[in-house]
């Protein structure tokens, strides 16, 4: 275990005493926790040196225990401490308007132990009576729980894509700096991100640091070191900096990319092979010679692995697949070769037919689909019936003038709530193809929700079922629905699931997406453009994809444009 590790074992230790009103061990325990987490070497060396104790804070106690914690991987001591108090228990210490005593008191009394059954209990008013609390704590409790919602601020990919980007660029305009990457979930691109991480080799940290300060955006400096510092933006990202030595830079690229699950195993894989895997390197056990983790091909290779996308590291079968050399040849942003779905200002688009047709081509391109919204759809300017079949006629004026491109008419048609579509047959079969999907009525139940999709899906014009679960990222949960049988479903009636690459919906998300390629069933991309710039999201679709598995045979997108037309028209 490393310094970080161990340290995060005390931190623990000391929030889980102070909730039982423990006296003066927190403290203790947290002075230590800090001690060894900003110690210059690896505590394993000192404990091997038997000088436990010769660091600050660290008596005989504390001294046993890391002991422990090296020896086995584990505390007893604070596996008793959590079995006394749930995980979740703790996580309510981040509420800043309530203590470790109220904390303790509402879980022996009423069971409160999540966030959720607090906010529950205010707001059904079940403090109150309580002795000692009144109306006034529930509300501060309710403000509490607001104000940590708001500072745990996760950000969408776009917004944190966006800003990672130009930071490393930036960095990369210094000369001191060697190497520069984006580490973290941003990295492994994850739907939502937390803070940003990038990591830098340089013989001159103190020179990167000042260039890291001097980025014009920056907000706040909220810590600065020689080897790591954090600011915040103005659009209030928070963004780490680490400069990593030469020799350990593709293990630190590694281990601060994660995910946790993911490095959690290959550090197990690496004691089986009598190593040691850290953030600086690969060592052999015994002599602690460095073998490794110049680059992160070595760690793997070292590791009897293939180099692993940072995409897949999510501990969903990479690794096993890697030790079998069967990992999947991830679809690539240069394999699309069009786009599935996209608004016009017909309905509550910006961009003209010909404008989009002008910027796709620009991408190298080579079809686009037009998909406005339906008639019912009142809020988003739905086509009527005659609209849409003069747009289609005018799309297809403009397709005889196209060489060598392709403008798909379609619609993105309501799935009504008894699972009709919006327009009858004799509209849709003048369309290229037909859009479903649920823009209505969320909260069917299961079995309601899933006769309604497939009842639309069932339309032998129906071709794609778009978001297939209806998420809005930090808006509105997925409505309930059996995916498994839309699954089947779709393979009977030869319909496709959509990959919504808008940032907010991200949907089928990774997990469903890889559930949908081992059933066999196809995905679409679209990015659900609503203007032009929203064209570019087709880069969030493909790596979504990516941490989905995707190959480029489960994504129609890929296919040339002759295979396309025979497989949705
Ligand atoms: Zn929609
Ligand atoms: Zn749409």
């Amino acid at each position: 275990m490393n310094n970080r590790e161990i340290a995060a074992v005390f931190f623990e230790i000391a929030d889980l005493l102070e909730l039982q009103g423990v006296a003066f061990k927190p403290k203790a325990y947290r002075k230590a926790a800090q001690q060894i987490e900003t110690l210059d070497r690896e505590i394993e060396e000192i404990y091997k040196e038997k000088k436990l104790k010769s660091i600050p804070g660290i008596g005989e106690a504390i001294a046993k225990k890391v002991s422990e914690l090296i020896e086995t991987g584990k505390l007893h001591y604070l596996e008793k401490l959590r079995e006394e108090i749930p995980k979740k228990v703790v996580q309510l210490m981040e509420i800043p308007t309530l203590g470790p005593k109220t904390i303790y008191f509402l879980y022996n009394e009423l069971g409160i132990d999540s966030v959720e059954k607090l906010r529950n209990a205010c707001e059904a008013h079940k403090l109150a009576p309580l002795k000692g609390f009144g109306e006034r704590t529930e509300e501060n409790i309710l403000k509490g729980i607001r104000l940590l919602e708001r500072s745990r601020g996760r950000h969408l990919l776009r917004e944190a894509y966006g800003d990672a980007v130009p930071y490393l660029e930036w960095m990369n305009k210094c000369r001191a700096v060697e190497h520069a990457s984006i580490a973290g979930s941003s990295r492994r691109m994850k739907e939502t991100i937390g803070d940003i991480d990038l990591l830098v080799t340089s013989k001159d940290s103190e020179k990167v640091m000042k260039k890291f300060l001097a980025y014009p955006q920056v907000k706040d400096v909220i810590a600065h070191g020689k080897t790591k510092s954090s600011i915040r933006l103005t659009d209030d990202v928070q963004i780490d900096l680490r400069v990593v030595a030469q020799e350990s830079w593709g293990a630190a690229l590694q281990y601060f990319t994660g995910s946790k699950a993911h490095n959690v195993k290959l550090r197990q894989i690496a004691i089986k092979k009598g190593l040691k895997l850290n953030e600086y390197g690969i060592f052999e056990k015994g002599t602690n010679k460095q073998i490794g983790g110049k680059t992160e091909d070595e760690i793997y290779k070292t590791l009897g692995l293939s180099w692993i996308p940072p995409e897949l590291r999510e501990d969903r079968g990479e690794i096993e697949a890697g030790q079998k050399g069967r990992l999947p040849k991830l679809v690539e942003a240069e394999d699309i070769k069009g786009d599935f779905h996209l608004h016009t200002r017909s309905s509550d688009g910006t961009a003209s037919i010909e404008e989009i047709v002008a910027a796709a081509q620009k991408m190298g391109y080579k079809f686009i689909t037009i998909s406005d919204h339906s008639q019912s759809l009142r809020v988003a300017h739905g086509l009527s019936e005659e609209k849409l079949l003069e747009q289609t006629k005018q799309i297809e004026k403009l397709n005889e003038r196209l060489d060598n491109f392709r403008v798909f008419s379609s619609t993105e048609c309501d799935i009504k709530s008894d699972g009709k579509l919006d327009y009858p047959n004799q509209v849709l079969n003048q369309l290229d193809f037909v859009i479903a999907a649920v823009h209505t009525k969320f909260k069917l139940s299961e079995e309601e929700m899933t006769q309604r999709v497939i009842d639309g899906i069932s339309n032998e014009k129906v071709k794609i079922l778009a978001h297939p679960t209806g998420r809005v990222l930090g808006q509105r949960d997925p409505y309930k629905i059996n995916l498994e049988r839309i699954f089947e479903v779709c393979l009977d009636t030869n319909t496709f699931l959509e990959l919504n690459a808008f940032p907010e919906r991200l949907d089928l998300n990774d997990v469903n997406l890889l559930k949908a390629k081992e059933k066999g069933t196809k995905i679409t991309i679209g990015t659900d453009s609503h203007s032009l710039t929203h064209l570019r999201y087709m880069q969030f679709g493909v790596a979504t994809a990516r941490r989905g598995w995707l190959e480029k045979q489960n994504v129609i997108n890929t296919y040339p444009l002759k295979e396309i037309e025979k497989m949705l028209i």
